[in-house]
């Protein structure tokens, strides 16, 4: 075998060669297999002459180092994008996709599914810097265009939704925003590029909150924020800006989750579809929010532009007490509670939207349960939740 990629083979490969070949030399590695983890502020420069004109690969920590040129090669390849940058955290990695975006007296749209701290990012610090933000129906489709203005400067999309699982026409969106030259950017955590290739679905620039299925193992904090060949040159500007560079450690773990991602997502994906079926068969349960469920509202497009689905869901409880969902959750061996979501372990917090919805009404008929779906044994995982309800229908005074 060949130490050395050769860059003219990349194309005809497959997601699953990409993911375990993309951004790795081991002939600049001396044969190592992984590209190490270099700590490191000062590069020396040899000469006066180099110094001055900033010659050479890298130039100052904060500015790139074999690390992070490896993780963001490989995360450009996968995610078919001109350009990406690491940030210390997926809202990190939004926030720098919007600054690179907008400015002083530009008007955003954004999905009112959006993740909340997004929300929150655009209510609290874009607001002082004079970008008015308005939320939009998650299922407004081709009809974005109506809400377009002279100074809209970019539509965010989110697709499944944060918490509440609805799909976007994502495809639809970036054509409505391009015609009157607005940039699309999408959190695209919940399907990572190897379900949902967002540069060729329309979007301009992606982000991806590593922290999840990049490190599958809730154990490291990272973003990623991709961009196309029109928006790499203002996201790259931007992020060395403000320079919010994510740790040499966690870049690495990463990039060592990034070589299994495919297999555990596949997995995570098959499982949570699994319980959300068991689920859906259960008379504690309203409604299953899933999109690769037939019956969900959003499935004919994720049908459409999706290649699979994650391991996160949500779910409808009929109405019950809070105190009947809290012996619920309270007892469970295998679920744990907990915010985040992506590792090798399953999760259930509850959800309630209806706070701080303002383009659509939340109102669901039962409280909210969003599960992400782990890699341990379905079987157990569905005696945790059986005996979950039985507890959930005694403390409601059912049984
Ligand atoms: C978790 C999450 C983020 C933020 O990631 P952090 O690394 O926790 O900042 C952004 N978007 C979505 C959809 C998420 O689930």
């Amino acid at each position: 075998m060949s130490l050395k990629p050769n860059p003219e083979s990349k194309k005809k490969f497959g997601p699953a060669t990409r993911l375990v070949h993309a951004g790795r030399d081991p002939s600049e590695q001396h044969g190592f297999v992984n590209t190490p983890i270099y700590r490191g502020s000062t590069v020396l420069f040899p000469t006066y002459d180099d110094l001055q004109h900033r010659r050479g690969r890298y130039t100052y920590g904060t500015h790139g180092t074999p690390t992070s040129d490896a993780l963001a090669e490989a995360w450009s390849e996968i995610a078919g994008a001109a350009g990406t940058v690491a940030t210390p955290s997926g809202l990190a990695a939004l926030s720098i996709g919007l600054m690179a975006a907008v400015s002083a007296g530009d008007h955003l749209l954004v999905t009112d599914s959006a993740y909340r701290p997004t929300r929150i990012f655009c209510d609290e610090v874009l607001k002082r810097f004079g970008v008015e933000t308005t939320y939009y129906d998650p299922l407004i489709g081709a009809g974005i265009a109506k809400l377009m203005r002279d100074n809209t400067r970019a539509v965010l999309v989110e697709a499944p939704g944060s918490l509440t699982f609805e799909m976007q026409d994502v495809p639809a969106i970036a054509e409505a925003a391009h015609a009157r030259d607005a940039c699309v950017i999408m959190d695209n955590t919940w399907a990572t590029p190897l379900l949902f290739p967002p540069h060729e679905r329309g979007v301009d620039i992606a982000v991806e909150a590593g922290t999840k299925y990049l490190s599958g193992g809730s154990d490291l904090l990272l973003g990623l924020t991709s961009a196309n060949a029109r928006y790499w040159p203002a996201l790259n500007r931007t992020y060395h800006q403000f320079s919010v560079c994510a740790g040499p450690e966690d870049m690495f773990l990463a990039m060592r989750g990034l070589r299994t991602m495919g297999l555990r997502l596949r997995e995570h994906g098959r499982q949570g579809l699994e319980i959300a079926r068991w689920l859906q068969g259960r008379p504690e349960v309203l409604r299953v929010l899933h999109p690769a469920l037939p019956e969900d509202p959003g499935h004919a497009i994720w049908k459409r532009d999706f290649a699979g689905a994650s391991g996160l869901f949500g779910v409808i409880l009929r109405p019950v007490p809070e105190k009947a969902v809290a012996a619920m959750l309270d007892g469970l061996e295998l679920f744990g509670m907990g915010f985040s979501w992506g590792g090798f372990e399953s999760l259930c917090i509850p959800f309630d939207c209806t706070p701080f919805r303002t383009a659509t009404r939340w109102a669901p008929g039962g409280p909210g349960l969003r599960f992400h779906i782990g890699l341990e044994d379905v079987e157990d995982l569905k005696t945790d939740l059986a005996a979950g309800f039985t507890r959930l229908r005694k403390a409601a005074g059912d049984i």
